[in-house]
């Protein structure tokens, strides 16, 4: 049997949902850990826990929305200003191809340029400065079973990519209105299911995509990016394998997979009546 590979989902929503978070994940097997998209709140979360932020060294970026990025600019800030990461201390960060490394290059560049030295003296620093880059949409990541990118379209005219880990039969539909064919040997999927009610066209939609999918398909694959209405689409009840909440583990060992639900969550807000010394 294989080493287990573990997914675990920091969140499951869409950019503006407020309980899910956004849709961003980890793989880690062994000691070996990557986050694949990271959201500002997502960053900050893994700072809530127990500091994990500071240890994760492999990021993949699949495309250029705020959602999935954002939370690159508070790892490129903490790797420089508190923990004094440079060279090769800097975290990796994997991408598709030089066009989607150009358009974070461009999005980060403002906001991560101006820096300084512990004495003070100002400089300026580049998306280099903080990040060693990898391009290629075949990523190799020690300790990792081989990690994919499938291109996918989500916006016109923009790069976007899913997750294939074939090694486990794992595929993720990416940020996407697309409703590819699951690859042979995929034992576990994952789909953008954006809706329902989505009218932007830019994730597929629950009723008018998702739902006429083969049953076979369907038993195997979990929905995410879920807008606000997540609580009325009722996948389970239309024979998918369920909808993907934050917190949710699936653990993979090359024939089948594992849902632990023990650390699921929704994000809420929590009454604060304590001193204001
Ligand atoms: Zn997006």
């Amino acid at each position: 049997m294989k080493d287990k590979l573990t997914l675990e989902w920091l969140g499951t929503g869409s950019a503006m949902n407020y309980e899910l978070g956004n849709s961003n994940f980890t793989l880690t097997r062994g000691d070996s850990k990557a986050a694949i998209d990271l959201s500002a709140n997502n960053a900050n979360m893994l700072v809530a826990r127990n500091f994990e932020l500071g240890s994760l060294v492999n990021f993949i970026a699949t495309h250029n929305h705020g959602d999935h990025i954002d939370g690159l600019e508070g790892v490129g800030f903490l790797g420089w200003n508190a923990l004094g990461r440079k060279d090769a201390e800097r975290p990796t960060l994997y991408v598709a191809s030089q066009r989607v490394l150009g358009a974070l290059k461009s999005t980060l560049y403002e906001k991560m340029k101006d820096q300084q030295l512990p004495d003070n003296t100002p400089f300026q620093a580049d998306f280099d400065f903080y990040f060693n880059a990898v391009v290629g949409r075949e990523i190799n990541i020690p300790g990792l079973p081989a990690i994919y990118l499938h291109s996918t379209l989500h916006v016109q005219d923009m790069e976007c990519y899913g997750v294939h880990v074939p090694e486990y039969g794992l595929w993720i539909s990416g940020d996407t209105r697309e409703v590819k064919e699951l690859p042979e040997g995929t034992r576990l999927a994952f789909r953008d299911a954006g809706g329902p009610g989505n009218e932007a066209r830019v994730h597929s939609d629950f009723d008018v995509d998702l739902v006429s999918q083969p049953g076979d398909e369907k038993a195997i694959t979990f929905l995410y990016h879920m807008g606000g209405k997540w609580r009325d689409a009722k996948p389970k009840q239309h024979g998918f394998a369920g909808m993907v909440m934050p917190g949710d583990k699936f653990t993979l060992d090359g024939n089948d997979y594992r849902l632990d639900t023990a650390e699921t969550f929704t994000h809420q807000r929590v009454l604060y009546s304590g001193p204001r010394e």
